[in-house]
C-alpha cells in the first residue's frame, strides 16, 4: 500500500489552502471514484483533503429564484429534496437511475461531476491510454469501444463521460461556482468540460487547486415537465450507454421552448443545441422530433463498434419527447 497524507478541512479556506497548487494533492469527496482509482493505481495523490465536514452540505433557494446546491450534499440528498423534485424532476430521476443506494449515500456533487471515464483501457494501468499517460495512445480505437463517444470526440481518446447527474444539470444551464486561494470564480457547466482535442488529460476549466463549492441552477419554469431517460445494459447498478435529459414546453400543440442533453455518447454531458433550435417553434410531434434529433446527430462519428448509439439516441429522444407533449396536453 503506497503512503498518503490525510487532512480534513473545516471551512472552504482552510481546504483550498491545504490543498495549495499542489499536482499530487486531492481533495477526497464521498471517495466512491477516487478511492477505487487509488486502489488500482490510476490515482497516487500524496495528500487527500477530505472536504466532507464543509459546510457546503445545503440546498437553498437561489436570490434569483433558482436553487443553490452545496458541493457536498450527496447524491441521495440531492434527490430526495423536495424543490428539486417538484421543479427539475429530470435531476432527481437522474440521480437515482446512477450507482447504487449506499454509493448515492456517499456520493457528493462536486465528486459527480468530476468522476473520471469507465474506459476500461484508463482503468488498467498496464495499458496504453492518452488521459490517463499523455501521449501513450489511445487503445480504444481499434479495440474495444462498444461504449465510448459518437460526438465530439477525437482521435486521442473516444471516452465518455460517465455522469447521469451532469447530463441533467447540463440540461437546465447549471453553472459551478468554485474556490481557489486567488478567490472564488464560475463556470456555466457549459464550459466547465474541455473539448477533447489532443488533450484528453485536461479534462476541465478549473483552475489548478480549486475547490467545487456549489452548483446553481437558475429557474426555469419548463424544468417541472422533465424527464431523464437512462439505457443501460442491465436495470441497475450499470452506467448508461445512452441517456437523454428533456423538458419541453407546449402550447396549442407548438413547441414553445426546450431543452434536450444527451449522456454516454461524449467526454462530456451534451446539450443538443442545434436539436433544441429545430424543435422551438415546430410541431410537437414524432416526425418533427426525429428531425431535432437527426440534426443534433448529423455530426456524430461513430466508430465501427458503437454505430448502435446513433439509433439509440434517436429512439429515445422521440420517446422521450413525445411523452413529455402527450403529457402537455392532458
Ligand atoms: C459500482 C459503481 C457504479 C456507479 N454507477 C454510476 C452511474 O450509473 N451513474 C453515475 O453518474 N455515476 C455512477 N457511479 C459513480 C459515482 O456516482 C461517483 O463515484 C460519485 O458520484 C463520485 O462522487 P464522490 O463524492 O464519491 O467523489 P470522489 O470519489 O470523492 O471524488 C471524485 C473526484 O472528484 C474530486 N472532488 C470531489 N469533491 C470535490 C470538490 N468539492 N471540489 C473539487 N474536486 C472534488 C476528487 O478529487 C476526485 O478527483 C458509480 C460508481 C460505482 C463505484
Ligand atoms: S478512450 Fe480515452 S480513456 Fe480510453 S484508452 Fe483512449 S485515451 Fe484512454
Amino acid at each position: 500500500m503506497r503512503e498518503f497524507d490525510y487532512r480534513r478541512a473545516d471551512d472552504v479556506t482552510g481546504a483550498v489552502a491545504l490543498l495549495g497548487a499542489d499536482p499530487d494533492a486531492r481533495y477526497l469527496g464521498g471517495g466512491t471514484n477516487l478511492v477505487d482509482l487509488m486502489k488500482t493505481g490510476v490515482e497516487r495523490p500524496a495528500r487527500l483533503v477530505d472536504v466532507r465536514s464543509l459546510p457546503l452540505d445545503r440546498i437553498e433557494p437561489a436570490a434569483d429564484g433558482g436553487l443553490r446546491i452545496g458541493a457536498t450534499v450527496t447524491n441521495s440528498d440531492l434527490a430526495a429534496h423536495p424543490v428539486v423534485r417538484e421543479r427539475y424532476p429530470a435531476l432527481t430521476q437522474a440521480v437515482l437511475a446512477g450507482a447504487s443506494g449506499q454509493l448515492r449515500n456517499m456520493a457528493t456533487v462536486g465528486g459527480n461531476l468530476l468522476q473520471r471515464t469507465r474506459c476500461g483501457y484508463f482503468a488498467d494501468v498496464t495499458k496504453p491510454c492518452n488521459k490517463r499517460a499523455p501521449g501513450s495512445g489511445c487503445p480504444a480505437v481499434g479495440g474495444e469501444h462498444r461504449n465510448h463517444a459518437v460526438l465530439g470526440a477525437s482521435e486521442h481518446c473516444v471516452a465518455v463521460h460517465p455522469s447521469d447527474m451532469g447530463v441533467a444539470l447540463t440540461a437546465f444551464d447549471a453553472t459551478v461556482a468554485y474556490e481557489t486561494t486567488d478567490g472564488p470564480g464560475e463556470l456555466p457547466l457549459a464550459d466547465f468540460y474541455l473539448p477533447v482535442g489532443d488533450t484528453p488529460h485536461r479534462e476541465t476549466a478549473l483552475p489548478p487547486g480549486a475547490l467545487i463549492t456549489y452548483v446553481t441552477l437558475p429557474p426555469a419554469r419548463l424544468a417541472a415537465r422533465s424527464r431523464y431517460r437512462k439505457v443501460r445494459e442491465r436495470a441497475s447498478y450499470a452506467f448508461a450507454i445512452g441517456s437523454v435529459a428533456a423538458a419541453l414546453e407546449v402550447s396549442d400543440g407548438v413547441v414553445c421552448d426546450a431543452r434536450l442533453a444527451f449522456g454516454a455518447v461524449a467526454s462530456r454531458p451534451w446539450r443538443a443545441r442545434l436539436a433544441e433550435r429545430v424543435l422551438t417553434g415546430a410541431p410537437a410531434t414524432a416526425e418533427y422530433f426525429a428531425a431535432a434529433a437527426d440534426a443534433e446527430l448529423a455530426a456524430a462519428r461513430p466508430l465501427p463498434g458503437n454505430g448502435y448509439k446513433v439509433t439509440l439516441l434517436r429512439n429515445l429522444v422521440v420517446a422521450v419527447l413525445s411523452e413529455l407533449a402527450e403529457e402537455a396536453t392532458r
